[in-house]
C-alpha cells in the first residue's frame, strides 16, 4: 500500500539554510549541515546556477561556524540562516 500523501517539497529560498524537523528526512541530492554539538540539520538551498562546489564547501564552513557560536552564545539555532554570497 502506497501512501497517498503528496512528497514534501524540500525548498529553502535561495542563499539561505533552513532547520529541518527532527522527524523531516531531506532528499539524498541536498546538502545537509550538521550541528556537531545538538544533532539539528540545516537544509542548503539548492540553486540550479551554483554548480561550484567550493561555494558549497563555503557554506557549510560558514554554518558551522554559526553552530558554534550559536552554542558558545546559548543561543538557539535559528529556523533560517542567511548564507553569504
Ligand atoms: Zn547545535
Amino acid at each position: 500500500m502506497v501512501s497517498a500523501a503528496a512528497p514534501r517539497k524540500f525548498t529553502a529560498r535561495l542563499g539561505t539554510a533552513k532547520r529541518l524537523r527532527k522527524s523531516e528526512v531531506p532528499p539524498s541530492d541536498v546538502a545537509v549541515a550538521i550541528c556537531n554539538q545538538c544533532g539539528d540539520r540545516f537544509l542548503i538551498a539548492r540553486n540550479p546556477t551554483i554548480v561550484n562546489v567550493q561555494i558549497l564547501d563555503k557554506h557549510l564552513l560558514f554554518l558551522q561556524e554559526q553552530f558554534v557560536w550559536d552554542h558558545i552564545q546559548e543561543n538557539k539555532h535559528r529556523s533560517s540562516i542567511r548564507l553569504p554570497e
